[in-house]
């Protein structure tokens, strides 16, 4: 198979890289190489950066009837060819079509949410603050700002940002994955051809070294991270030491509390679809189920049942489930099941050596069950991101919550009962930021925010809602008095009255 060339996205048109370096993009279900995608150099990440900062102060000042008018004319675009950008996300990351497109729409739910930025940009108004003074506030874009997005998600985080910074009147500079890096030139020429200006909206291919060169450019007024926790945190220590403002959202491993009076039919569907969909490589994935005795074994039955009938396969074929994204993560992934076992977990059932729907070569692992996992092992405390789901029996809610509690990460967290009681006791208790009640994942609508506590986010700010649109602009406070015959008079303290 030839492979062809993923290039950047510079003023408006696709740029081929100059650079020399390259890295490979596979077709996961095929397990072949079919594109190389281009790496930027120094002198790539500063004509990327110039134009964006070179667009800037016309889009700026464009009326945001314009610039929410470009937004809706993308949404367009998008609800009308999502179909070609699904085909292409499955085609780099694996995920079946049917959750591609459910990533897209989960994004285009904030690009409609930008559409209406206008209600959100408003400012405050006070008239007589003082006599004769009144103050006011305004909202600004900051000016360029760079989104660097994970694997798991080319489309929908990418998305999470992108609409409300450019609605706000930023210009944005994408660094991509570059593990699966073309979503982001289709979403490119869906913007251009939406009515965006060239060098607003920038795709700078790479890997650390242009994440390095957005952290430190001084044109670079703010920074959305979403990846792993190590990156995030340097990230957000980078970009803050550079003077900007950083949000910077990390890695997961979400626990699902199960409490014996839970409707275990539900519990069960959700743990299959929470802990297997997408292989498991969601940062919202459920990948411990807490069960509270005596429920594990009635539970772990169903469970079991359900995993019998997924179809793992080609994610263009009428599959459940996909492969990993590349041979190493699916190694690695599988090395936690070896792991699992030299720990003393049972492995109820093993992903490792299924029957799949595709191609031998693929990076397949099917979905895995364990119980037993001791909470000091790796399988426990480490974030694996593939379709293994662990079990750990707890003898009540307070030691389920408690152990929640002592994790590590706090992205995301369920809790199965038929207790409102409990639920709400749970919703205060439990330190995680986004907590489902009986919705196994929990990710926020648009006009809420996502974000986790602990080591899922680096920066107080979430993504999207009101807080996407905080991050994206500062306030600006004007004191102003207009001169009437009364005026006059020296005094120098502060207005008193
Ligand atoms: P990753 O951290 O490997 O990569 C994320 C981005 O950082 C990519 O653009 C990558 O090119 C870049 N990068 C990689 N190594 C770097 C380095 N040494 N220096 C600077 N930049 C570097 O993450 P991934 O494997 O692409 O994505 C999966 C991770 O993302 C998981 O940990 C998952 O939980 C997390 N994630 C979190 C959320 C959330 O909202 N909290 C959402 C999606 C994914």
């Amino acid at each position: 198979m030839s492979t062809s060339a993923v290039p950047h996205w510079i003023n408006g048109h696709p740029t081929p890289g100059a650079s020399g370096r390259t890295a490979p993009v596979y077709d996961p279900a095929l397990g072949v190489e079919t594109k190389r995608v281009a790496l930027a150099n120094e002198a790539e990440i500063e004509a990327a950066i110039a134009s964006a900062h070179a667009a800037y102060p016309e889009w700026r000042d464009a009326s945001l009837a314009k610039r929410t008018a470009v937004i809706f004319n993308f949404r367009e675009i998008l609800n009308a060819r999502k179909g070609e950008l699904a085909e292409i996300i499955t085609s780099e990351h694996g995920k079946v079509v049917s959750d591609a497109l459910g990533e897209i729409s989960r994004g285009q739910e904030v690009v409609e949410f930008a559409c209406g930025l206008n209600q959100m940009l408003k400012g405050d108004f006070t008239e007589n603050a003082s006599t004769g003074v009144d103050v006011y506030s305004i909202r600004q874009p900051l000016g360029v700002v760079g989104i660097i997005s994970p694997f798991n998600f080319p489309a929908m985080v990418p998305l999470w940002f992108i609409p409300v910074a450019l609605a706000a009147g930023n210009s944005v500079v994408l660094k991509p994955s570059e593990k699966d890096p073309s979503a982001a030139i289709w979403m490119a020429e869906a913007l251009k051809e939406a009515g965006l200006p060239d060098g607003v909206f920038t795709v700078l291919q790479g890997d650390k070294l242009a994440v390095d060169g957005l952290l430190t450019h001084p044109h670079v007024k703010a920074i959305s991270f979403v990846g792993s926790t190590p990156i995030a945190q340097y990230v957000y220590e980078t970009g803050t030491k550079h003077g900007k403002r950083v949000q910077a959202l990390g890695g997961a491993k979400n626990h699902m509390l199960v409490l014996p009076d839970a409707d275990l039919d539900l519990v069960a569907d959700s743990a299959v679809n929470a802990g297997f969909g997408s292989a498991g490589e969601r940062c919202m994935a459920i990948s411990v189920v807490v069960a509270v005795e005596p429920v594990a074994d009635a539970l772990i039955a169903k469970v079991v049942e359900r995993m019998a009938t997924l179809k793992i396969g080609d994610g263009r074929r009428n599959c459940d489930m996909g492969p990993l994204v590349t041979r190493e993560h699916r190694d690695k992934v599988a090395g936690y099941i070896e792991l699992a076992d030299t720990d003393g977990a049972t492995i109820v059932v093993d992903g490792r050596g299924i029957n799949v729907d595709g191609d031998a070569n693929g990076f397949w692992l099917g979905p895995t069950l364990i119980d037993n996992v001791p909470t000091t092992s790796r399988v426990y405390t480490e974030e694996i991101f593939g379709p293994v789901l662990s079990v750990v029996r707890v003898p009540s809610y307070e030691a389920g919550v408690k152990l929640i509690n002592d994790g590590a990460f706090g992205n995301g967290t369920a809790i199965f009962t038929n207790d409102g009681g409990a639920a709400r006791r749970f919703q205060n208790e439990i330190e995680v930021g986004m907590v489902g009640i009986n919705v196994p994942i929990p990710v926020p609508v648009a006009y809420y925010s996502f974000g986790g506590f602990k080591s899922s986010i680096f920066g107080d700010t979430k993504a999207y809602g009101a807080e996407g649109v905080h991050f994206f602009t500062r306030s600006k406070t004007m004191t102003s008095r207009w001169l009437d015959p009364s005026h006059g008079g020296i005094n120098l303290g502060f207005p008193q009255n």
